[in-house]
């Protein structure tokens, strides 16, 4: 079995409090100084995330004023804080206090340079791992965070999210195929400097399980890839409920 527990989220937690925090600040920002190549593709292709994850939202029968969203690994705050200014009443939460507080210095400075139209309305901010969020959302989101984690650790936060929200869960991670599975073998072969930097890929069909498991099921599907960086986003919805 896959191990489960403590051992992938510490090591998690380090990183993006570190090495992961500079790296990933530096890919979700918009200065070129300083960002080679491959970073600038991640950040496209991770900008194509967020888009595709807002226009999904946008797209369903909800409201997004008021609606209460819970991004949960919300890194710098890069779908967080355009939901904030449609007015979502949003909690934005991440293990690391690092991305936290970059995520609340971006808000202030969105919320700063918001037309004075707009409904800016401030996230909470909590440094709090995903596992541990409690209370009930309309909407959860969880954006390129299960990469960070084996399968079965993966299938049981999908569980608790699903459990905490109420008409939609939005998730993305890196799709595991026979192709990347390749590719994945051959970067073993080179293992990364730490357990942290390893990824993750996980099966559409274990995403789907979880989800089943949890009474939800896929309602819509996205994949975003540009030459580093794929993945799958996934709308769901509770199974026993009508669309909105
Ligand atoms: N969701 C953000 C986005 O798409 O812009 C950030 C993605 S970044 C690759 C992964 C984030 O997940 C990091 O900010 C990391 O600190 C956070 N994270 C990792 N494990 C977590 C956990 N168990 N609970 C909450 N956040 C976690």
């Amino acid at each position: 079995a896959e191990a489960a527990g403590g051992g992938d989220k510490e090591a998690v937690r380090a990183y993006f409090n570190s090495t992961g925090f500079e790296r990933w600040r530096k890919i979700y920002g918009s200065a070129t100084e300083g960002v080679n190549r491959v970073q600038l593709d991640i950040r496209e292709g991770h900008a194509q995330t967020v888009a595709a994850a807002l226009s999904m939202l946008r797209d369903s029968p909800l409201e997004l004023a008021g609606t209460t969203v819970c991004d949960a690994g919300c890194g710098t705050g890069s779908l967080a804080i355009p939901l904030a200014a449609e007015g979502a009443d949003v909690l934005a939460s991440d293990i690391s206090a690092a991305m936290v507080s970059e995520a609340q210095r971006q808000a202030s400075l969105a919320q700063a340079t918001a037309p004075g139209s707009t409904t800016f309305r401030m996230p909470r901010f909590e440094v709090r791992d995903l596992e541990s969020l409690e209370g009930r959302y309309d909407v959860v989101v969880c954006l390129d965070v299960l990469i960070h984690y084996p399968r079965e650790e993966a299938k049981a936060m999908i569980r608790h999210l699903a459990s905490l929200a109420d008409k939609r869960l939005l998730i993305s991670f890196a799709p595991r195929t026979l192709y990347f599975d390749f590719l994945k073998r051959v970067g073993e072969l080179f293992p990364g400097p730490s357990k942290a930097t390893r990824a993750y890929l996980h099966a559409e069909a274990d995403i789907e399980d979880a989800l089943r498991q949890a009474g939800w099921r896929v309602a819509n599907r996205g994949f975003i890839s540009t030459q580093f960086y794929f993945a799958k986003l996934f709308e769901a919805v509770p199974v026993a409920s009508s669309s909105s």
